[in-house]
This record gives structure tokens, C-alpha cells and sequence, in this order.
């Protein structure tokens, strides 16, 4: 999952990896609710309580769904229902990327 907050300071997103799926996980891994991280751009610690960082969609996965749809229109080249699945592997994993993004933001923690 990737994570964005806003630097205080400069105003602009940084960003945090973590393998957290939503915010009690994240409370886990961390051991603290708040993240004291230095800014990207200004240099500047930030701290911020974990429900005020946010899942940001994560691209990659969508890539990864088009990787995979090359493959399998590759292997499914003879069958004829390429166009279909093709188009369908890269949105499903657009769709799972956003779900995900969305659980993670809807669970707060104390
Ligand atoms: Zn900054």
C-alpha cells in the first residue's frame, strides 16, 4: 500500500510504503499512531496521526494487469476471446486497487 500525507510546511505529498492493508495493521507495524517522518522536499519532521495518512492508488497494480493481459492474449491468441479478457484482466485490477485504497481509508483507528 502506498500512504500519502501532506507536509505541514511546504504543502506538498509524500509518500510511505507500507505492507499494512488499513489503518489497525499500520498501528501494528508502526507501534505508534502517529508517524513522525522528514519531508521529501523541505526537510521539514512532520507528525501526523496514521488516520491522517491516506492510501493513494497505486498504480503498479494496474501495470501489473496489463503485463498479465499481454500474457494471456499471448497464450489465448488461437481461441479468439482476446479482446474481451484483455480489456477485462487490466480493470479488474484497477477495480481491486481501488477497493483496497478505499477499505484502507475508511478504517480509522483510536
Ligand atoms: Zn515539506
Amino acid at each position: 500500500m502506498k500512504l500519502s500525507y501532506r507536509c505541514s510546511s511546504c504543502k506538498k505529498d509524500n509518500y510511505i510504503k507500507t505492507k499494512a492493508t488499513n489503518r489497525h495493521e499500520l498501528l501494528m507495524e508502526l507501534g505508534t499512531n502517529e508517524i513522525n517522518e522528514r519531508c521529501k522536499h523541505c526537510g521539514n519532521f512532520t507528525k501526523k496521526h496514521i488516520n491522517r495518512l491516506y492510501a493513494d492508488d497505486d498504480y503498479t497494480m494496474v501495470l501489473f494487469g496489463f503485463a498479465a493481459a499481454v500474457v494471456v492474449t499471448y497464450f489465448l491468441w488461437d481461441y479468439g476471446y482476446i479482446s474481451t479478457l484483455s480489456g477485462a484482466i487490466p480493470l479488474w485490477f484497477w477495480s481491486e486497487m481501488k477497493k483496497k485504497s478505499s477499505a484502507f481509508n475508511r478504517t480509522m483507528v483510536k
